[in-house]
């Protein structure tokens, strides 16, 4: 039935190869095509699980409601009936991934890269009329929530017609004409000037080298982003992402050392304060953006250089504080049950008396820092988590 087989872009969304290939096919809307695909794939596999969805913004794999696996033989299936090898189409699809980010934030991945699933939009997907006049589908990265101006053209992407409506294929089936005012896309002249920070931000997630920001794998740009994002208001202090990136890690020390101050004015009972008193969830937030390597995760880098300078130094009240097994677990890059093991072993003390028989609870502070730190150069570096990654930056 499909006689016409678009070639899919490397950058083009799902649902865009898929409306192109109904609209080639002489279907106007995906709902129609969708429904005779429907019919094939259950003339073929006699089960109503493999179908595919009747809504185009919910086609993708991380979308779907009970299998996400059933979708993707559909996929599989649909690939074939293209005459594409079967990869192209399928590296098209997002599909979800079991890891999280640190903070329990959902991950989706694409192409073997790994993207905050907060940030993949379902609609009100806006488009570069430059990008349409060079070849016409939606790209990937326009789904994207903090991608808003184009990287290539500098121009803020659009929502809005001339006509006033609401430019949003997903939902209007058209990729590059108003079905309002018959205008094509690639025709509206942008007037507005993109914002400069977003300029800056869109292409640096999209691989781009900018100006002073760091230079990290693109991974790592959407895991930072999140961070600064999730941390803004407790941890910045400075007004913009472009400024607490561009003055790495000038901010992120600023906010590590107000905790670290508000520790010494406490100092009497300071034996007692738990790292999570003095920090928060710092620990448990930076962990994995979405590596837990500190040679590939740019704040647990600073964080252990922070706390190891600190650590060295004699007076310093942070040698006294406490840690919990699960603190322990990130810092020592092991599980809590090694934690409980490295503990039983007797490499671990624990500055409290338990009895013989007590099982450490995750959430005990019964560890005291220092003693974790020093374990963690001794005997728990590894390669891409190692003293030397820390320090080599400097
Ligand atoms: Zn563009
Ligand atoms: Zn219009």
């Amino acid at each position: 039935m499909l006689l016409i087989r678009p070639k899919p872009h490397v950058d083009e969304s799902l649902e865009s190869y898929f409306l192109r290939l109904a609209q080639s096919n002489g279907f106007e809307k995906y709902k129609t095509f969708v429904g005779a695909l429907n019919f094939e794939l259950y003339k073929h596999n006699g089960t109503k699980s493999r179908l595919l969805p009747l809504d185009l913004h919910v086609l993708n794999p991380c979308f779907a409601k009970h299998s996400s696996n059933e979708r993707l033989k559909c996929l599989k299936q649909i690939s074939m009936m293209t005459a594409q090898d079967v990869l192209p189409v399928l590296s098209l699809a997002i599909y979800r991934a079991n890891q999280k980010y640190s903070s329990g934030v959902g991950c989706v991945i694409q192409q073997g890269r790994l993207y905050p699933r907060q940030f993949l939009h379902q609609s009100n997907i806006g488009i570069c009329p430059e990008c349409l006049a060079e070849a016409s589908y939606i790209r990937q990265i326009w789904h994207f929530e903090p991608y808003t101006v184009c990287h290539r053209h500098c121009c803020p992407l659009i929502h809005q017609c001339a006509c006033g409506e609401h430019i949003d294929y997903l939902f209007l089936d058209s990729i590059d004409q108003c079905p309002e005012c018959g205008v094509t896309y690639k025709n509206i002249n942008v007037v507005a000037k993109a914002d400069e920070e977003e300029l800056h931000i869109s292409k640096w997630l999209a691989g781009e080298h900018v100006g002073a920001f760091p230079v990290v794998s693109i991974v790592h740009r959407w895991g930072l982003y999140l961070w600064w994002i999730q941390l803004r208001e407790s941890t910045t202090g400075s007004k913009s992402f472009n400024e607490y990136m561009t003055q790495w890690p000038k901010f992120f020390d600023k906010y590590l050392n107000t905790c670290l101050s508000h520790l010494e004015m406490k100092a009497a009972s300071v034996k007692h304060t738990k790292f999570s008193d003095v920090f928060g969830d710092i620990l448990n937030k930076s962990i994995r953006l979405p590596s837990s390597r500190l040679a590939d995760n740019l704040v647990l880098q600073h964080l252990y250089q922070f706390l190891n300078t600190q650590l060295s130094w004699q007076g310093s009240n942070l040698n006294k504080i406490t840690v919990n097994a699960i603190e322990a677990s990130i810092l020592l890059g092991i599980s809590i049950d090694q934690v409980s093991a490295l503990y039983d072993q007797g490499e671990l003390h624990s500055f409290v008396k338990l009895k013989s028989d007590e099982i450490i609870q995750p959430h005990q502070s019964v560890f005291q820092l220092d003693e974790l730190f020093l374990l963690w150069l001794s005997s728990f570096q590894v390669e891409g988590s190692n003293y030397h990654v820390m320090t080599s930056t400097w």
